[in-house]
């Protein structure tokens, strides 16, 4: 069975997962397609930011094809609703060359959200020019941190005043070019290595953001990365049905779909995306028996669910 990302019973069922009793006897409904799909363009990264376990990463590192991400492109992008497009994974989407390409073709091909995470660090004029014309439509950039000093402890190998100046420009140049997308997120991650100066940050953005653009601030909580880091506790017994197999898939650069995007080393696989499509994965057997176990707070045999703290514990 399938449902509609936008009616009432998929809103109500979703709300059900954090109760595994009301919701298991529908664990079989999903929607027709992701209405996410994450499409991890590279893993290859410029920075070491401290929250991030990028030295546990074991899987090769590499970009994808441009042929296979067309491939998953044209899929979804015939789908009535067509799904929210993330174009990045476990690595900096703009030591890409090819993104902007990739988003013109999301966006030709009928793709209404596209949306990537960077640090910032190379979005050089050029690339932002590129990027805005190519319809980029949310841009969400880490930046953890307030001066030299705190930025520098949290996002290691990374400038400061380039990646400020490169936001800044980013600006100027998207009101030059008449456009109010890609509208920008810039996150926060209060923490002991930036001593949480949350103001500061509001001020040190307050004169760069164009808020009639619809950019914004979030504030973000350090997270346990399915188990590479260890920032918060983790129960013995899980409390909450998780709803990414119901609502979600990731792709990692080379084809492979897993889980979801805390899955970094590609342990929890769904499928290939290079022999099999998008839909074929989505409503096979592997999903299936995952819903059906996640359905009643059966984890085992995911070891990367059992590290983590996105579900709720006890
Ligand atoms: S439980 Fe955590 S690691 Fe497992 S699929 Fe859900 S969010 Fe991902």
């Amino acid at each position: 069975m399938i449902l509609n990302a936008r009616d009432k019973i998929t809103r109500g069922l979703l709300s059900l997962a954090k109760s595994p009793l009301l919701f298991y006897p529908y664990y079989r409904y999903h929607l027709p397609l992701p209405s996410e799909i994450l499409i991890e363009n590279t893993n290859n990264c410029n920075a070491q930011c401290v929250m991030c376990p990028r030295e546990t990463l074991t899987r090769k590192r590499g970009f994808m094809e441009f042929a296979l991400f067309e491939k998953i492109i044209r899929e979804v992008s015939g789908a009535r609703r067509t799904p929210v497009v993330h174009l990045h994974g476990f690595g900096e989407p703009l030591l890409d060359e090819s993104l902007p390409e990739r988003i013109r073709l999301a966006k030709t091909c009928g793709i209404k959200h596209t949306y990537l995470v960077t640090n910032a660090s190379l979005l050089f004029p050029e690339t932002s020019r590129k990027i805005i014309a190519a319809g980029l439509d949310t841009m969400k950039i880490s930046f953890y941190g307030t001066d030299e000093e705190s930025y520098r402890a949290t996002m290691r190998r990374l400038d400061f005043k380039v990646a400020l100046h490169n936001i800044t420009e980013f600006v100027k140049i998207r009101k030059e070019m008449k456009k109010r997308t890609p509208k920008l997120i810039l996150q926060y991650l209060p923490q002991e290595a930036n001593a949480a100066k949350t103001e500061e940050f509001r001020s040190l953005w307050h004169a760069v953001l164009d808020k009639s653009a619809g950019d914004r601030l979030n504030s973000s909580t350090l997270h346990n990365y399915g188990g590479g880091r260890a920032y918060n506790r983790v129960g013995e017994r899980m409390a909450s049905v998780c709803f990414y197999p119901w609502t979600a898939m990731s792709v990692l650069w080379d084809g492979r779909a897993v889980t979801c995007c805390m899955d970094y080393n590609g342990v929890q696989g769904l499928g290939d995306l290079n022999v099999q499509s998008v839909t074929e994965i989505w409503n096979g057997p592997v999903l299936a028996a995952i819903r059906r176990n996640f359905g009643k707070l059966d984890y085992s045999g995911f070891p990367t669910c059992l590290c983590c703290d996105w579900v709720s514990r006890r």
